[in-house]
């Protein structure tokens, strides 16, 4: 099944963003109030009444954003508070969660070290390998099958329909991190995945200022039996609120409205990124300093028919290759003028980093670590040509 983007920027643009009805500003404007007078003890005026709790532009923005996901979508102030609090109403102390062994670190991170310290039980799989995932599923019956895909920083593509059937046939629940497709590309939930998690840090806010994250549940999704939950209905989408307000994990309502008109522009962002990356990917491929070029829209690439039948418009801004040698990586990443060197992607910018000790230092070491021959792109929309020169100067 693939993406229909009949209406996705029309709905990015106009979805959540009705003009204002006392002054007609045609931009919402941004409430920055912390409280709400109330008309009488208890009696809200427009359904406000405390900044933690609720906040007119955050809500708008969660409206765009569900519409564009397909599901229920709640803001979080960074990627990794969305994916702690998803994890929180997913399962209790006690509880397996299985996740792909090359999830981003932070998650990796809040994974091994802060939920397994409190009590969960965790294991990786190579989501690309379904018998493995149905022998994981069946020897420690998680509540959580967790992926990311395309993956980081390899690119790997997995298939978001097996991997839901899989889980659910286990009693698992799916959840799909899309910060790399974005919205526009993939949307995993049409494809039977339960949950969605962006570090709209990435893609979404596209320009380097902002942190952010949200998830984005099916909006029927129940907690799963056993699990007590905080809410009456046990809906997913209300267990998430809940546990917003009550811990206070929220956006600024200048980061929402930083994030509202990102995904205004995404679609185009995003096609000029996609289209750029190809264009250096098929560079580097035929380059001769150049050992292997790692990115969905390659033929070559071993994810592209998948890429092709669950994704659609383009196979995104973010690709890796790797040179000689170590030192020839970190060379080129030290020598690029118009590539930034620094972590992140998905902003207008284009960065390159050196994945062994920047964004995976933390698999150093382990069985999966990352190639230290490596090098990872996240192209931006300055024109090709000069990202062309730009890394042609630095391979030397
Ligand atoms: C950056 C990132 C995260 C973490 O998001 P933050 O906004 O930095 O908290 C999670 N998943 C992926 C794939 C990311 O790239």
């Amino acid at each position: 099944m693939s993406v229909d983007h009949s209406g996705f920027s029309t709905q990015a643009i106009h979805v959540g963003n009705e003009p204002d009805r006392i002054t007609g500003d045609i931009i919402p404007p941004v409430h920055i109030a912390s409280t709400f007078v109330m008309d009488g003890v208890g009696i809200l005026r427009a359904g406000y009444d405390y900044g933690r709790g609720t906040n007119p532009t955050r809500d708008a923005y969660q409206v765009t954003l569900g519409a564009l996901e397909g599901g229920e979508a709640v803001a979080f102030p960074a990627g990794l508070s969305a994916e702690d609090t998803l994890l929180r109403v997913l399962s209790r102390p006690g509880d397996h969660l299985t996740f792909s062994s090359d999830v981003y670190g932070g998650t990796y991170r809040l994974f091994t070290r802060i939920h397994a310290a409190e009590g969960r039980k965790w294991s990786e799989v190579d989501a690309g390998d379904l018998d493995a995932v149905e022998q994981d599923l069946a020897a420690n019956r998680p509540r959580v099958l967790w992926v990311e895909t395309p993956s980081n920083p390899l690119l790997d593509v997995y298939d978001i329909a097996a991997l839901a059937q899989l889980a659910h046939a286990y009693g698992a629940l799916l959840v799909v991190d899309n910060t790399f497709a974005s919205p526009y590309l993939q949307r995993p939930l049409a494809l039977g995945a339960d949950a969605v998690i962006h570090s709209t840090t990435k893609y979404i806010g596209g320009h380097s200022d902002l942190v952010g994250g949200a998830a984005i549940v099916a909006s029927n999704l129940v907690v799963p039996e056993g699990i007590e939950p905080w809410t009456d209905n046990g809906l997913v989408s209300e267990e998430l609120v809940l546990l917003q307000t009550a811990t206070g994990a929220i956006p600024s309502p200048e980061d929402s409205y930083k994030a509202t008109r990102g995904l205004k522009t995404l679609a185009v962002r995003v096609d000029r990124q996609s289209r750029s990356a190809l264009e250096i990917a098929d560079f580097l491929e035929v380059d001769p300093r150049v050992k292997t070029v790692n990115y969905p829209g390659l033929p070559s690439h071993r994810g592209h028919q998948l890429a092709l039948s669950q994704m659609s418009g383009g196979f995104g801004g973010v690709l890796s290759f790797t040179v000689a040698t170590p030192e020839d990586a970190i060379r080129v990443c030290e020598s690029t003028q118009t590539f930034s060197l620094a972590v992140s992607l998905g902003a207008v910018e284009s960065l390159i980093e050196y994945p062994a000790t920047m964004t995976h230092g933390t698999k150093e070491g382990s069985a999966t670590a990352v190639d230290p021959s490596l090098v990872r792109l996240s192209v931006g929309l300055e024109d090709v040509e000069d990202l062309i020169a730009d890394l042609d100067r630095a391979l030397g």
